[in-house]
């Protein structure tokens, strides 16, 4: 049973009926989804989502969805697990990282594409659409062909290769755009006027499919015992799962998941060739100047966010920071977390550490804060982010000699 009431614009509060809308017809504002907590509440406890499967499926009463099995591919209840050896490198203390590098297609965008493409069918869709960066390719194309829809994917023509071949590799009609994934963006919004039969998960249905990325807080609540983190540093591409994460901590207290008022900092991490929100924070104005993005973080190259300003007040009313990292300090700190905590991610992961290092460099986050980070997505699809500084130490003939002395090389 979904407990949805409705959807409501964010801006004129206006309110619509829960169907396939994303903008207000008043004010073009976004929409959201308006449910009725007070009957969660009376239905949901912790006992009751321990009993739920081990997935986001056991938040389904804070969703806009209901699981049939159909679309499922076992997205979330990623890891939560202790960095000591990071946090101490850091300059840290208790601080945590979110693995989302685990999910079933490698990235949190599982979480999501489930919770949209659930409601999808049950609104009698057949066709799953998306614009994408990379990442949302992969899981729509997954989840699509999980339940058996046709899947139209559009990504920009310059994505890494293995974004496109683990995309590809789940039969949709594939659609590379030459130009960035703005202009994706925008072919999109315009395809899905002329073809209402299909469901764009971040266009029609970008309603529905936000709401997934609130259960990266209610999971993170949940393994810290139901408490929330004092501090908690989230990738920024349009915005759209940092303003959730902010409001799943609150949804956890108003239907008593959660026993105190939660006080969550929320900080933003963006790479420099691509800092629209994290400029507008440093320069102090609450507008989001749309930028020509340039940067190895191919998954947060969004030049124009559409939940930007969200993202932005949510930062701001936090009191958290937000920063913009280099391509360099990117792949500085994919190493960095690979050689101290044993995980992998990819280049938005290195944007999330190389932030977070920044951040605590300059006292924002700070070392008495129980501090969670969110790796969003796996290494394997970047890879050429970090190939040419990851290389065989040494490369030797098949003997003992050879081995000696090249290991005398390197330990020397
Ligand atoms: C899409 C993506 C993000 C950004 O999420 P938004 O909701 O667009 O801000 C972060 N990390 C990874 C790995 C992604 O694929
Ligand atoms: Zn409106």
């Amino acid at each position: 049973m979904s407990f949805v009431q409705g959807l409501k614009c964010r801006e004129c509060h206006h309110a619509f009926p829960a169907e396939a809308l994303h903008v207000c017809e008043w004010c073009f504002g976004p929409l959201e989804v308006v449910y009725d907590y007070e009957a969660i509440a009376g239905a949901t406890s912790r006992e009751t989502i321990a009993a739920g499967p081990p997935s986001i499926w056991r938040y389904a009463n804070l969703l806009p969805a209901v699981n049939d099995g159909a679309v499922d591919l076992g997205a979330g209840f990623t890891p939560l697990v202790r960095a000591d050896r990071l946090a101490a490198e850091l300059g840290l203390g208790e601080l945590w990282l979110k693995n989302d590098t685990l999910n079933p297609t490698g990235s949190f965008k599982d979480r999501v594409v489930s919770v949209a493409l659930a409601r999808a069918r049950a609104m009698g869709f057949k066709v799953a659409a998306c614009a994408s960066t990379g990442n949302l390719a992969n899981s729509v194309a997954a989840h699509a062909a999980r339940a058996g829809m046709r899947h139209v994917v559009f990504i920009p023509a310059d994505l890494e290769a293995g974004k496109v071949v683990t995309t590809a590799v789940y039969g949709p009609t594939l659609i590379a755009v030459d130009g960035s994934y703005d202009d994706v963006n925008r072919l999109c919004a315009e395809l899905a006027s002329e073809q209402p039969t299909w469901a764009f998960v971040n266009v029609n249905l970008r309603t529905y499919y936000a709401e997934g990325s609130k259960t990266l807080a209610f999971e993170t609540a949940e393994q810290l015992g139901w408490e929330a983190p004092d501090h908690v540093v989230v990738p920024v591409g349009s915005g759209s799962q940092l303003t959730k994460i902010a409001r799943g901590f609150r949804e956890l207290y108003k239907v008593g998941l959660l026993d105190e008022e939660p006080h969550v900092r929320i900080s933003g991490a963006q790479a420099e060739g691509c800092s629209p929100v994290a400029t507008a924070f440093n320069e102090g104005h609450d507008y989001i100047r749309p930028v020509k993005p340039k940067t190895i973080a191919k998954s947060l190259a969004i030049g124009n966010p559409a939940d930007g300003p969200y993202a932005l007040d949510e930062v701001k009313r936090s009191g958290g920071g937000l920063e913009a990292v280099s391509d360099s300090e990117i792949v500085d700190s994919m190493l960095l977390l690979a050689r101290t905590e044993g995980i992998f991610a990819e280049t938005a992961g290195g944007v999330t550490i190389a932030t977070l290092a920044r951040l605590a460099a300059k006292g924002v986050v700070r070392s008495d804060e129980r501090v969670v980070a969110y790796i969003t997505g796996a290494g394997l699809k970047t890879i050429e982010a970090v190939a040419p500084v990851c290389r065989p130490t040494a490369t030797i003939a098949p003997t003992m000699d050879a081995f000696a002395a090249a290991f005398e090389g390197v330990e020397g």
